[in-house]
């Protein structure tokens, strides 16, 4: 039975937008209701327990048995209320996603019955067998088990019937299985190297903040349409399909009016992510059509992510719920704008200082001065890992095309902040850095504004951006998991940070006060980065790119290359100075990188050929017999092919397009033989990376066979019904 393809549109077309009942109470009222919180410590935990968990969170101590026993009664009591019945350890291995696995709380109670237990073993530790998550080679070199261990300072909550308790999964010999760990160890490096600059400024700063606040772009598609694509279900994105005749042109879609259906969607999402403690604020369409956008208000970076984790898991749920499919994927529509998971990043400290912002006096504007290029120049130097931390086989179709940032990772500071640079290296180092108009113009003052309005312009074609409180790293994949980037970010920024410290601290040693110190050891960092990564122009241009490759900065634009850079002596020393990889780590994960490549590009080309063999030459044949018949008839009636010159031109037309398909397809297949012979990982990516390029290829014949095929004849919902069905 073959699908009816307009019965599905029509169907889709007519669905109705859930009628969304909202909750009787507010917003504030259920906040955070599902997450164990510290207002929940506080009322659940006696305060021995509490007190000790506390200094776990905060200072980062060690967890003893019997705190963890009092946290997991105080747990247990307030989960129970609200009728869980299941305990998993939840966490992030290398693939996307999380990974669960639930135990139910019951246990014999040596009378033949059972009770519900939950203990501080089960709250802070578990082996869930390791073996069957990507980990580089490190199981088979030592043990196949891992662990998952309680991350305290991320709190428990409850998802249906499950107490979800957040974890890190480590092997048996402590080495990172998952992206939470070494977020957490580059949290504390940037922490400890930002706090002992701090300190020279401030001594009460005790620590510092990493923040994260994510902008998650997604598709929708109607589910109906969605089951009919094999390769949105397989792959997450179309791999073929005719552009519609209006697709963003009009740009009418960014911040229109969100469709009733979506928006149903949307404020169940909102609602449940508030329950989670999630404060989800922004909603809006994006620039394509059926793309959206959310936000939550920023939080602390390990928090933040995970909670980004669970708003994705969410979406997929809920979307379901509304007779949608959420589409995380880069790029599901040729075409069209892809989609990004914006990271807006920036550190402060435990006194309440955003270390990004200006101060209100010279000293606060110094210190903030003093972050900024040191972010940078972080950034410099570590460009091609912060690159290789972004890229994937699905982000790769979205960088270096039109759309988002190029594959060169450069610095837009706006006009004000390149002006105090060059304002800065020009006047001597014991000017005064004044807020912009307080004192009126002055000739040899170095001024910023207080709050950047109008000069956080949005440069949308940088992949890291300064937008006056913060730096927007843009580059992320829509999929990706944000600890991949938020890991090389911080642990690049602080090991920038301890050299300008050790670089400080010798002119300080010098007898200079502390202004002229900080502003001499600024200014050949500032003459750096002003000549090399800072670029306000626009980034798609093909001069940007021979200026780039002059400034030195990393232009390579293949996948499986731009993995190199994390094995690099220079990215080496960054992670394992600041303890947040070990040498062996770094040639693991990438083993998990290329190997991850390489089987997504595989399963693509597969999917492609299985569609382009059953689907789209069936239907092309179907119609070429059609018009045979036609044409025959045609003959027979007048005796010549007078009248249907047009059946005949389409007859080779297609002929042409369907043997063009039919032979890609079988050189795929060869290229797969062959790609699929090769041992080593790195090869193997670098050849499915050609695989990836002839995807790319044979999907040209096959969307214009789309245009020439009847459209009744034609099996794939297309592309003007996927796009603006909602
Ligand atoms: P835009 O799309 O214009 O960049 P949005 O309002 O969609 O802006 O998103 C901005 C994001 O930046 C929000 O998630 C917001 O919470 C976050 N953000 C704001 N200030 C900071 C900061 N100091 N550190 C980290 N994130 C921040
Ligand atoms: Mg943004």
């Amino acid at each position: 039975m073959s699908i009816d393809r307009s019965e599905l549109v029509k169907e889709s077309f007519e669905k109705k937008a859930l009628e969304f009942k909202a909750p009787e109470a507010r917003p504030s009222e259920y906040f955070g209701e599902l997450v164990f919180d510290r207002a929940k410590m506080h009322k659940y935990l006696d305060p021995a327990t509490l007190d000790a968990l506390l200094k776990c969170i905060d200072k980062g101590e060690a967890l003893d048995r019997k705190t963890a026993d009092g946290v997991a009664e105080g747990i247990k009591t307030w989960a129970l209320e609200h009728g869980v019945t299941h305990v998993t350890h939840w966490f992030q291995p290398l693939t996307e996603g999380t990974a669960e696995k639930h135990d139910s709380l019951i246990d014999y109670d040596g009378h033949g019955g059972v009770i519900e237990t939950f203990d501080g073993k089960m709250l802070a530790q578990q082996e869930p067998d390791a073996s069957s998550f990507p980990s580089g080679g490190i199981r088979a070199t030592f043990e196949a088990r891992g662990y998952t261990a309680w991350d305290p300072t991320s709190p428990v909550f409850i998802q249906g019937d499950t107490l979800c308790i957040p974890t890190v999964f480590i092997s048996y010999t402590g080495e990172a299985l998952d992206y939470k760990t070494p977020l957490k160890k580059a949290l504390k490096a940037v922490s400890d190297a930002a706090t002992s600059v701090c300190k020279l400024f401030d001594p009460a700063v005790t620590k510092v903040y990493s923040y994260l606040g994510w902008e998650q772009e997604y598709f929708l598609v109607d589910e109906s349409l969605y089951s009919a694509r094999p390769d949105l279900m397989i792959t997450g994105r179309t791999l073929m399909g005719h552009n519609s005749s209006k697709n963003q042109q009009l740009d009418d879609h960014y911040f229109a009016a969100i469709p009733a259906r979506v928006a149903a969607f949307m404020r169940e999402l909102e609602m449940e992510g508030h329950r989670l403690g999630i404060p989800i604020k922004t909603r809006h369409n994006e620039v394509a059509p059926n793309q959206f956008e959310l936000a939550p208000i920023y939080g602390e970076t390990n928090l933040a992510n995970d909670q980004n984790q669970l708003v994705m898991n969410l979406m997929k749920i809920i979307a379901r719920e509304h007779g949608f499919v959420v589409l995380l994927h880069e790029k599901p529509f040729d075409g069209v704008n892809g989609s990004g998971k914006h990271n807006n990043w920036s550190l402060g400290t435990d006194t309440g200082r955003q270390l990004l912002a200006p101060g209100k006096d010279p000293s606060g504007n110094l210190l903030f001065v003093t972050f900024f290029v040191n972010v940078l120049a972080a950034v410099q130097k570590h460009n091609a890992v912060l690159k290789a931390s972004i890229a994937s086989a699905t982000n790769a179709h979205r960088l270096g095309a039109n759309e988002a940032p190029p594959a060169i990772v450069s610095a837009f500071l706006g006009k004000t902040m390149t002006d105090v640079l060059h304002k800065l290296l020009e006047l001597p180092s014991d000017t005064p850095i004044e807020i912009a108009g307080k004192k009126g113009q002055k000739v040899g003052l170095v001024e910023i504004p207080e709050i950047f309005v109008d000069n956080t312009d949005r440069n949308r074609t940088s992949p890291f951006a300064f937008t006056g409180n913060r730096f927007e790293f843009r580059a992320v994949g829509s999929a990706a998991n944000c600890a991949g980037a938020m890991t090389t970010l911080n642990a690049a920024v602080a090991e920038q940070l301890t050299i300008f410290k050790a670089a400080l601290d010798k002119e300080l040693a010098a007898g200079k006060a502390l202004n002229v110190a900080v502003m001499d050891t600024l200014k050949p960092i500032i003459a750096s980065v002003l000549d090399v990564v800072c670029f306000d122009g626009n980034g798609y241009t093909e001069e940007w790119k021979q200026e780039a490759i002059r400034r030195g900065l990393d232009v390579e634009t293949s996948v499986p290359e731009m993995f190199k850079a994390f094995t690099t002596p220079q990215s080496v020393r960054m992670f394992t100075s600041t303890g947040v990889y070990t040498e062996k780590e770094l040639l693991a994960r990438n083993e998990v990188k290329w190997e991850m490549y390489t089987k997504k590009v595989q399963i693509e080309s597969r999917v492609m050929v299985r569609m382009a063999l059953n689907h789209v030459i069936p239907a092309a044949l179907e119609y070429k017999s059609k018009l045979l018949r036609e044409i025959a008839a045609s003959q027979e009636v007048f005796g010549s092919l007078d009248g249907c010159s047009t059946e005949v031109e389409l007859v080779k037309k297609i002929s042409t397009l369907v043997n063009d398909i039919y032979a890609q397809c079988d050189e795929m297949v060869e290229a797969r033989k062959t790609a699929n012979h090769i041992v080593d990982e790195y090869e193997k990516a670098v050849a499915y990376h050609g695989i990836a390029d002839m995807l790319f290829k044979l999907r040209r014949p096959i969307d214009k066979l789309e245009e020439v095929v009847d459209n009744k004849l034609w099996p794939l919902p297309k592309y003007r019904e996927l796009l603006f069905i909602s």
